[in-house]
């Protein structure tokens, strides 16, 4: 979670593998849907590491164990897959 000592850098919002981090009404926040604390991609959060005021702590209201955040970066990433565009067949590509 970001707390309201967040200065509004906009460091943290890119680093996000997951696109978990966005601007709400006064200050940045963190989609706990989307945040596996950066399990799957990095071995540490990768906003807590850039953050300036250290102003992201873990939720309380949000403890997951590394199993259930391991099994939110399968769907996240199972989801992703299902929603990119399919690669169009080459243009000389024999027909079917
Ligand atoms: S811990 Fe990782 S996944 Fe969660 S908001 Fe920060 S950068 Fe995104
Ligand atoms: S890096 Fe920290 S201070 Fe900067 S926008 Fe993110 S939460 Fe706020």
């Amino acid at each position: 979670m970001i707390t309201d000592e967040c200065i509004n850098c906009d460091v943290c919002e890119p680093e996000c593998p997951n696109d978990a981090i966005y601007m709400g009404v006064a200050i940045y926040e963190i989609d706990p849907r989307k945040c596996t604390e950066c399990v799957g991609h990095f071995d540490e959060p990768q906003c807590v590491q850039v953050c300036p005021v250290a102003c992201i702590p873990t939720n309380p209201e949000h403890v997951e164990t590394r199993e259930t955040l391991w099994q939110k970066f399968e769907r996240l990433a199972a989801e992703k897959a299902a929603s990119a565009p399919k690669a169009a067949p080459a243009a000389d590509a024999p027909a079917p």
